[in-house]
């Protein structure tokens, strides 16, 4: 179990990450051993196929169950949809299998989820973690597919001070920028946070392109000046949603809202940030407004869900009737 790594999800952002943790493990130790698991069978034996025609001396095996990847590896990755497949695969799977191994081998696991999922779904499933006597952090990422391939997402890790100083040098293999948040659920803390108000801003800066070309104004004239004032925002200076007004930048709305980050995610997160707040009793009228606003996009053009979230200007300019 020492020399091996076993990665659970292998997605869209789960394949990235997946490639270039074990491409530079492999590097540094050819003996390394990799187990990859899905749901969808096919989806792991691909990764594998296309791992050894790059690397054909690897050791990777694929299992068909998150109990054989638990049981063969000392590290334990995974990158699920949400909360329910992280309660299942975690207490339903990892959890009772690393039970059945000496106590040793249970002390040396480390658990790194880097699902976004509910805080308080992921300390619960840290702390049966804990209570047998293996390590977690929560580990999401910021940075999207293109980070995930390019190997320069953001991690935000919330776990104990040992537990991230071991997970610190296997995330660093998969992206650029690794904070220790806080304890167990800092780190998915941190990125619900960052997440609400970024779809909150998504929205008012398509808005504020639509006012503006309603009262005649070019649209690149109002881009530069909202990116050089006050309302200025990575929504608008990076990812505004209206077609050519970044001169030099190719954001999604240039490729009719093709790659970034989907509206569907932005939806699930702008979820898990209102339903926090209401368990824990911080009101959060923008974010659920948000949150409305990104679901009616999706019901009225169903199109968007797999479109980049800066589409929801087009879901608002259908709605003034442009
Ligand atoms: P995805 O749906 O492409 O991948 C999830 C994978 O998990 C799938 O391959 C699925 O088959 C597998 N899976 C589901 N249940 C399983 C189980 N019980 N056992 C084993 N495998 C199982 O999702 P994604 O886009 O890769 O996103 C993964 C996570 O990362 C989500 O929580 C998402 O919110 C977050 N995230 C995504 C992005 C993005 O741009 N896609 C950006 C930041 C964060």
């Amino acid at each position: 179990r020492a020399k091996s790594t076993s990665f659970i999800g292998l997605g869209r952002m789960g394949s990235e990450m997946a490639y270039n943790l074990f491409s530079k493990q492999f590097a540094k130790a050819p003996d390394s051993q990799f187990v990859v698991c899905d749901a969808v069978p096919e989806s792991a034996q691909a990764f594998r196929d296309n791992f050894l025609s790059n690397f054909p001396g690897a050791n990777m095996e694929v299992a068909h169950t998150p109990v054989q990847a638990a049981v063969a590896s000392r590290t334990i990755v995974t990158m699920l949809p949400s909360s329910p497949h992280v309660k299942e695969v975690y207490s339903g799977s990892i959890i009772p299998s690393l039970q059945k191994l000496p106590s040793e081998d249970i002390t040396q696991t480390l658990c790194i989820d880097s699902t976004t999922l509910d805080v308080d779904v992921a300390r619960a499933v840290a702390s049966e973690i804990n209570a047998i006597g293996a390590l977690m952090v929560d580990a999401p990422v910021s940075g999207g597919v293109a980070g995930a391939k390019a190997g320069t997402l953001s991690f935000l890790v919330g776990g104990t001070e040992q537990s991230f100083k071991l997970s610190e040098q296997i995330l660093a293999s998969m992206g650029q920028r690794i904070i220790h948040c806080g304890p167990s659920g800092a780190g998915l803390g941190a990125k619900i946070c960052n997440n609400l108000a970024l779809g909150v801003q998504q929205i008012v800066i398509a808005e504020a392109m639509l006012l503006g070309q309603k009262l005649g104004l070019d649209p690149s004239v109002l881009a530069a000046v909202i990116n050089s004032s006050t309302g200025g925002c990575w929504a608008s200076s990076v990812n505004n949603p209206v077609p050519g007004c970044l001169p030099g930048k190719s954001p999604p709305s240039e490729r009719d809202y093709q790659g970034g980050f989907v509206t569907a995610l932005m939806l699930k997160d702008m979820g898990l940030a209102t339903e926090i707040g209401k368990k824990h009793k911080c009101p959060l009228p923008l974010g659920e407004a948000a949150e409305s606003v990104y679901a009616e996009s999706i019901r009225t053009k169903p199109d968007l869900a797999a479109k980049d979230f800066s589409s929801v200007y087009k879901y608002l300019k259908g709605r003034a009737g442009q």
